[in-house]
């Protein structure tokens, strides 16, 4: 069976819709807090390639009216001055999200960093505790990366359910949380990576194949199964150009659906994240509320 040119999956209007949303909650949440939602980027060295990719998350949050801002430190900055500022964010009740710009010095262990987060305000779901909740099944704050590649799916009806999927690349941001939404969605779940013996047998057998493992043209349309779904979350430069980790011409012909890069997975990734922000927000100024009200006595006196 060939599929003459796949249906493509567009971030970009669901982005839209998303944002149109979220403004609305932000208002809200504005009105009722008298300040609007924050979120602090805390950023180490200016020069770092995914600070481009910080100020386009900032200038989105802008538009649906969060307070978003750039705490900056310098390259040489010590782990200590790291943990210590995320944790003085971690007190400011005007901040609800806080991100750390990745990956960090060789200097600085990740495991340090992830820890000084408060798990209430970690919106990209890097915290042990909201990693934790996802493989157990429990709603806590995902990877925003992980979440667009399985949202995308969803917000496009295609069928999970049973299907068999294979995912390339195990990190803890993107690959493994992404395997275990799919397996919260009731796939048959492959986790390829770096060992894998043969790749291209397991991503013949797949229905759903999501990309995660930032080597551009790592899958082909030679590798599919006719008529498979294709989720490119891969971000690479090559000439210039932004590519994925799928070969987008080939696979295009054989797959019947694919996420286009850029334009796919990554605008959804950005809106996904504002709603991420204010569902902290919201939930934090729930919390200050009720520990505000008097303690309910029991009915045991
Ligand atoms: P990301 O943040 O996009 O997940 P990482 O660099 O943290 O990227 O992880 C890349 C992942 O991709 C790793 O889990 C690695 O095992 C996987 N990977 C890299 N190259 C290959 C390959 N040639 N075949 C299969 N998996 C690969």
């Amino acid at each position: 069976m060939t599929f003459p040119g796949a249906r493509l999956l567009e971030g970009g209007a669901m982005a839209a819709e998303i944002r149109t949303a979220v403004a609305e909650d932000v208002a809200s949440f504005t009105a009722t807090q008298g300040r609007p939602p924050g979120l602090r980027v805390v950023i180490i060295g200016k020069d770092a390639p995914s600070t481009v990719y910080l100020e386009r998350i900032l200038r989105g949050c802008a538009k649906v009216g969060i307070d978003a801002g750039f705490v900056e430190l310098e390259g040489e900055a010590t782990e200590a001055k790291v943990t210590a500022t995320v944790r003085a964010l971690n007190d400011d009740p005007s901040v609800d999200g806080v991100i750390v710009q990745m990956p960090l010095p060789g200097t600085i262990r990740l495991r340090a960093v992830i820890d000084a987060i408060d798990p209430a305000k970690d919106i990209d779901g890097i915290h042990p505790l909201n990693a934790g909740l996802l493989r157990l099944g429990y709603d806590g704050f995902l990877p925003a990366t992980a979440h667009a590649a399985v949202e995308i799916l969803r917000r496009s009806a295609i069928e999970i359910e049973g299907r068999d999927a294979v995912v390339i690349g195990r990190s803890a941001v993107v690959g493994m949380p992404a395997a275990f939404l799919l397996v919260r969605e009731d796939a048959t779940v492959t986790v390829c990576h770096r060992r894998t013996r043969d790749l291209a047998g397991h991503v013949r057998r797949a229905d759903i194949v999501v990309v995660a493992a930032g080597h551009p043209g790592l899958v082909t349309g030679a590798m599919l199964k006719p008529g498979a779904v294709v989720v490119d979350v891969g971000i690479n430069v090559v000439d210039g150009r932004i590519v994925g980790d799928v070969d987008f011409e080939s696979a295009r012909e054989v797959a019947s659906a694919i996420t286009p890069v850029p334009g796919g997975v990554g605008p959804l990734t950005n809106a996904l994240l504002l709603t991420h922000l204010i569902r902290a927000a919201e939930r934090q100024a729930a919390e200050r509320q009720a520990s505000r009200q008097p303690a309910v006595t029991g009915g045991d006196r």
